[in-house]
């Protein structure tokens, strides 16, 4: 077997890649891609791994693994988060970076797809730890990134405090403020007005196109939502102020229910000063895998991958399934829902575009130096998904394709015309 080959293996032995895969090659099926495009939009085109010693408070070293993969550069810089989370592999980490250069492509940005992870817990490191790792990494990847290369954003286990980490890290090394090299980043250090709830606004904002397309009131919806971090909070206050009654929110350690409704405001009062939504006085405690399956309008997956699987598709209630996290939903789910018929997608790429949308206005600010309003952010973020919402719509109904497939046909399609514009080097 060559090494090409034994690469191409390796990273389908990822059950998140292999499922990226499964998408990309279905998508490829219906442009009729041939073989050598098909390959070239396929696999990524950097995958980078680094070793990151660091002190732990204990006095310790302890070395961690850093994974940063770039799937393709051939319409821009490419662009995607950063994650720490203990699960995080490089299979895992190629899957995200596909998929950001089909969202990328979905929304018409001029960036590739990528993807960043370190294996570690945060939530078991101390700051400083959190810190020294998050710089040690950003030396590491110096040679690989760039305002004009590659631009990080907050993922799972990341978020603003980290980005400036990297800014300032990159900053030092380049001896002046490089704004640009990240997004997602504190307005103080030129962050962009509104980023920080752009992909849970997103999310709700395209919940309530498509809730009015199913002639489904949001004074009568109901939803519910996995994960109650950046995306899943934003998507709750968003869809709460849109008149939706959300009456179950899981996070990593429980989930909480009331039918009557739980007041975002008191439960992000009570996630600040608890760490979780467990304990949350106005609710029920409800199994998170059996408050999937509970009857609903929404449901919005925005915690981790695979989380629609085989096991658990069949059982779902909700008539619109908003994915906000990456990959929440299996291919085999895919399969049982597209048969079902009764159950709407709004697929990963176009339901979570907003952070890279509003990530795409923060780096253009950057680069020329201006300030956007937040009400400017916000309408054109609007502007831009409901855009995409049409697109994706269209060419659904126009070759008979489920959403996701009409998404990712879109992105693919425009990956695949730039390369072959630009032709094969050498
Ligand atoms: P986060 O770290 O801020 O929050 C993650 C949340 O999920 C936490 O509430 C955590 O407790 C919960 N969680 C983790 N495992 C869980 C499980 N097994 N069951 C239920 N809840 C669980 O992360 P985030 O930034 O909100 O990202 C969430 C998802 O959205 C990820 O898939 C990420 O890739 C995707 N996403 C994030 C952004 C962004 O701008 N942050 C943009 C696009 C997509």
């Amino acid at each position: 077997m060559s090494a090409v080959s034994k690469m191409k293996k390796e990273l389908l032995s990822d059950p998140v890649f292999s499922m990226a895969a499964e998408q990309f090659d279905r998508v490829a099926d219906v442009l009729e891609l041939d073989e050598e495009l098909r390959d070239r939009c396929k696999w990524p085109k950097r995958i980078s791994t680094v070793a990151c010693p660091i002190r732990r408070d204990n006095g310790t070293v302890e070395t961690f693994f850093g994974h940063r993969v770039q799937h393709h550069l051939s319409r821009g810089p490419t662009k995607g988060g950063l994650r720490y989370h203990p699960k995080v592999s490089v299979g895992e980490v190629a899957a995200l970076a596909m998929w950001m250069n089909w969202k990328c492509a979905l929304a018409g940005l001029p960036y590739g797809g990528g993807k960043g992870g370190i294996q570690c817990d945060p939530t078991m490191m101390s700051i400083g730890e959190q810190e020294r790792l998050t710089r040690r990494f950003t030396m590491e990847m110096i040679p690989f990134i760039g305002v004009e290369v590659d631009v990080m954003a907050p993922d799972m286990g990341t978020n603003e405090q980290t980005m400036a980490w990297i800014l300032d890290t990159y900053s030092t090394h380049a001896g002046h403020l490089v704004p640009g090299i990240v997004t997602g980043k504190p307005v103080d250090l030129q962050g962009t007005e509104g980023r920080t709830e752009a992909t849970g606004r997103g999310v709700g904002f395209l919940v309530y196109r498509m809730l009015d397309k199913l002639n489904i009131r949001c004074s009568e919806a109901t939803a519910v939502i996995q994960g109650f971090g950046n995306v899943g909070r934003h998507a709750a206050i968003t869809l709460a102020n849109y008149g939706v009654k959300v009456i179950g929110i899981s996070d990593v350690r429980g989930a909480v229910w009331n039918d009557k409704g739980l007041s975002v405001e008191d439960l992000c009062k009570h996630v600040d000063s608890h760490g979780s939504v467990v304990g949350f006085p106005e609710s029920e405690s409800i199994d998170p895998e059996e408050m999937l399956i509970q009857l609903c309008d929404v449901l919005v997956p925005a915690a981790v991958d695979m989380v629609i699987h085989k096991g658990n598709a069949a059982e779902l209630k909700c008539r619109l399934l908003a994915e906000a996290a990456n990959g929440p939903t299996t291919p085999e789910a895919d399969r049982i829902i597209e048969e079902r018929g009764d159950i709407t997608i709004i697929p990963d790429i176009l339901c979570n575009s907003g952070g890279v949308i509003v990530s795409y206005f923060e780096w253009v600010q950057n680069l020329q130096r201006f300030n956007w309003s937040r009400a400017e952010v916000i309408a054109k973020l609007e502007t831009q998904l409901e855009h995409s919402l049409e697109r994706v719509l269209q060419v659904q109904k126009r070759r008979g394709l489920t959403p996701r497939v009409a998404a990712t046909a879109l992105g693919v399609e425009e990956t695949a015309k730039a390369k072959s514009k630009r032709g094969l080097f050498p």
